[in-house]
């Protein structure tokens, strides 16, 4: 009999799904058309010869996608709800990276958080910060090395399934540290168990979290790039400017240098703020310039 479970973890073709019961099988892919992500609702049962296998997976609600190597689209997990962006005083705060990771979030339809660590360095408060809350972001400040804030994050990851997304060096792996504890072996032992390195080949991995909450996890999803299907897509990604979309003079309107453009004349008069405008157009240069899928 067929039964439905989560996808923990993947590995080229072997995954592990957790049933109902919280029990962990390890599963091969039945066919090679299906595409399996931690993340994923899946079918599966075992066969007489005692190997599980997957038979189906459920729609998607989100998929993270990020560029792989080639430029190409990869997707990485599947139903995340939120994307904690993780920036800190120092290294300097990139955000235009920043940008970009909330573009990907608002495209998915998952929650973007912005996670200020290494707060105690800070002097006075990140000054883009205000631009952020202003337009709707929920920010919260946190020091892996003090143990300050790692309440309010976790209180923001409960009810959630979250990936930690950002530069390197601001203190994501000593975030994940500081709120899995205990449970932070569980992900070693899993990969392990498949006699793979945990740094390199496990694709992403799920964890509970003890405070509530789900995390999925690995290397290659913390320092993501998302791909982005094209400019007009990030149009919608700049949460600010959806209000003013079609309300420029022409449909296909770029808002760089179009007369009678509603993007436009509202950085002009400081409606929207002229670095997330920045970002924009920068942002768009970029994809304008990657291979299309
Ligand atoms: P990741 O690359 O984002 O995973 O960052 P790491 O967790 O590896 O941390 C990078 C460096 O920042 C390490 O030397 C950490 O000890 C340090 N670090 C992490 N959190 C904090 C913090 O809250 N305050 C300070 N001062 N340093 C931190
Ligand atoms: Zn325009």
């Amino acid at each position: 009999m067929p039964e439905t479970g989560l996808v923990i973890a993947r590995h080229r073709r072997h995954i592990v799904v957790e049933d109902a019961r919280g029990g962990q099988h390890a599963c091969l892919l039945r066919g090679r058309s299906l595409s399996v992500l931690a993340g994923d609702r899946v079918e599966w049962e075992t066969g007489k010869d005692g190997t599980a296998v997957v038979l189906e997976v459920a729609p998607r609600q989100s998929t993270l996608t990020r560029i792989d190597s080639r430029g190409r689209r990869e997707p990485i997990a599947a139903n995340v709800t939120q994307l904690l962006v993780v920036a800190a005083p120092a290294p300097k705060p990139d955000w235009l990276l920043i940008d970009r990771y909330l573009v990907a979030g608002e495209l998915m339809g998952a929650t973007a958080t912005i996670v200020i660590n290494k707060a105690e360095l800070l002097e006075e408060p990140l000054q883009p910060l205000e631009t952020y809350r202003h337009i709707g972001y929920d920010v919260c400040a946190t020091s892996a090395k003090r143990g300050t804030g790692l309440a309010e994050l976790e209180q923001r990851m409960r009810g959630q399934r979250s990936v930690m997304v950002g530069q390197s060096g601001v203190g994501k792996s000593s975030l994940l540290n500081a709120v899995l504890g205990e449970s932070l072996q569980t992900v070693g032992a899993l990969s392990e168990r498949g006699g793979q390195g945990r740094h390199t080949t496990t694709t992403a991995t799920l964890v509970r979290l003890p405070g509530g909450g789900e995390l999925i996890d690995s290397p290659g999803v913390r320092g993501y790039a998302p791909y982005i299907e094209d400019a007009r897509d990030l149009d919608r990604g700049f949460r600010e400017f959806r209000p003013l979309l079609g309300h420029c003079r022409f449909d296909d309107c770029s808002h760089r240098a179009e007369p009678d453009c509603a993007v436009k004349a509202a950085v002009d008069a400081g409606e929207i703020d002229a670095h997330r405008y920045e970002s924009y157009l920068k942002l768009r240069e970029l994809l304008g310039s990657l291979p299309a899928s």
